[in-house]
């Protein structure tokens, strides 16, 4: 296996991918080199950026240096050591429509000029195009990936396995399907770009999801022409490992200063925000005011700065398992990048498998945009579906959530369970105390020290989807169990009135009797109170 992970969090992971020219750890960007007009030279790249693998077009390669380039080799060519990928010109391809290169001999260039990683010659599918024209850039690319296993020559190369089919979702299904049946060592979405730059970003979600569920997990997947900082925790997140960027050239040609939350216009900065070494010994004035060709190459630069520093903070968030936060914190840079987390709901069962259960850090909660966390979709499908109650619970008391966690240990619940078993003797037994807290909905107190039931902070007042899901969750643990009775302590100023509001819907549809008992407050005089009022209306009981 030439990839092996180290860490997951969501979809995303810290892997590390061997190739013949050495090993390198994932998420990576890989910088786009055009020999013909580069800013920075791969040797600069190698020493003042520590970077270790980068992209070049074989396509140009081949058209500037011809033979020379197998004579030399890739790496000479260009002056770099490091992991060299080549994409195959189909990009270029589809912008310039020149077909005078055949797929096969894009194989052989590749093999001869020693490339680590190497494309196909796929056909990229393009943006404005019919459903038809898609169809046939996927059936032609699959041909042609098919083709390179009966033509290629040598086993020492990475290829690279494009997935196709545009914007239509349907397409990049069936593609990642059978381009992921053979045996690829990397995977790549291709033509994302015009998505890129009208930041669709919700399709994107669509689009990388459609080719990652259908291609094998554990190989990575290449995002081709993703190169801007802002959205790398997006893709990372649902599972990307390798990208490339022009970008960052691109920008600097146009006097465009990136940051990890968007970009700017270098006329709109009078200050540059920003502590890489171009910023901290330029200002912004004086970046706009030099030479064209010296400014173009500073802030080239200041771009990558930017990007690897991105991907450092990703890396230690996944290790961390606090991605999530990171790419919430990201998303919120841009409507159309928030648009794409409130996406990511859809795919939530999915990356729900993928994530780790157990992390180094409680997760905080800021708003309904993360029940879709992997965390919160675990718990309801351990409750819907694997818990059950203890055996002699015949009574469900509910409590609100404390801020003290365990609940079962704050000082509200501790005098109350005191009062109970005061009260009942063994008889407290078949009360079965659950809280009731957010983002969570229901936890049974037995279980509430289980990772991250305890480790958790919510931003309150709650918001209304908040307090939905809850007493969503309520209603639907009293309907799968099978309690005689229920006891509801609501704290109407927090919840609402929407809990009882929930438990009352279901415990009228089941026959169950509810007792409810409103406070203002959730503290140890109301816990006592509630004490007198359970013992009260079990006393009666016992009478009737
Ligand atoms: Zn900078």
């Amino acid at each position: 296996m030439c990839f092996e992970i180290l860490e997951r969090d969501l979809l995303a992971r810290i892997g590390r991918l061997k190739t013949k020219s050495g090993k390198v750890e994932t998420p990576i960007l890989l910088p786009v080199i055009n020999p013909a007009v580069q800013p920075i030279q791969p040797k600069e790249l190698a020493e003042k950026f520590g970077c270790k693998a980068l992209i070049t077009n074989a396509y140009i390669i081949r058209k500037h240096y011809g033979e020379k380039a197998a004579e030399e080799g890739i790496h000479r060519l260009l002056g770099f050591d490091g992991v060299i990928m080549t994409d195959s010109g189909a990009y270029q391809i589809l912008v310039y429509g020149d077909v005078e290169v055949a797929p096969e001999e894009i194989v052989d260039y590749q093999e001869r000029i020693n490339t680590d990683i190497a494309v196909i010659l796929d056909v990229p599918t393009g943006w404005k195009v019919s459903h038809k024209h898609a169809e046939e850039t996927v059936r032609e690319t699959l041909a042609r990936a098919q083709k390179l296993w009966k033509i290629k020559r040598r086993d020492d190369i990475l290829w690279v396995g494009p997935v196709q089919g545009g914007k239509f979702i349907d397409l990049i299904s069936e593609s990642a399907r059978k381009v992921g049946k053979l045996p690829f060592q990397i995977h790549a979405l291709g033509s994302p770009t015009p998505v890129m730059e009208q930041y669709l970003f919700d399709l994107l979600v669509d689009m990388i999801m459609a080719a990652k569920m259908n291609l094998p997990i554990d190989r990575p997947l290449h995002l081709f022409g993703a190169g801007h900082p802002f959205m790398f925790s997006l893709a990372v997140a649902l599972g990307c490992d390798t990208f490339d960027s022009a970008a960052y050239a691109i920008y600097a040609r146009e006097s465009r200063y990136m940051t990890e939350y968007g970009t700017f216009r270098l006329e709109e900065l009078e200050w540059l925000p920003c502590s890489c070494p171009v910023c901290t010994s330029h200002s912004a004035k004086e970046l706009r005011e030099m030479p064209k060709n010296e400014r173009e190459k500073l802030l080239a630069m200041h771009n990558l700065y930017v990007c690897f520093e991105e991907l450092r903070k990703i890396k230690q968030a996944i290790i961390e398992g606090r991605l999530w936060e990171h790419l919430e914190m990201r998303c919120h840079s841009h409507p159309a990048l928030l648009k794409a987390l409130k996406k990511i709901g859809k795919y939530a069962e999915y990356i729900e498998k993928y994530s780790p259960t157990i992390k180094r850090s409680g997760l905080f909660y800021f708003s309904h945009l993360d029940l879709a966390r992997p965390e919160i979709i675990r718990h309801k499908r351990k409750i819907m579906k694997d818990y059950s109650p203890p055996e002699k619970a015949k009574i469900l008391v509910l409590l609100p959530q404390t801020d003290e966690k365990p609940f079962h240990k704050s000082r509200e619940q501790k005098r109350f369970l005191k009062l109970i078993k005061e009260k009942f003797g063994e008889k407290s037994e078949i009360f079965h105390v659950c809280t009731y807290a957010a983002p969570f909905g229901i936890v049974p107190n037995e279980i509430d020290e289980v990772y991250p039931l305890s480790q958790h902070e919510v931003a309150s007042p709650l918001d209304e989807e908040t307090i939905e899901y809850v007493a969503e969750q309520v209603a639907g643990y009293i309907e799968k169990t099978n309690y005689e009775r229920v006891f509801l302590l609501e704290n109407i100023r927090e919840w609402k009135g929407k809990i009882a509001a929930s438990c009352k819907a279901i415990c009228r549809r089941k026959g169950i009797k509810l007792f409810t008992f409103n406070v203002e407050k959730w503290n140890r005089a109301t816990a006592e109170r509630f004490a007198d009022f359970i013992s009260e209306i079990m006393g009666k009981g016992k009478t009737e």
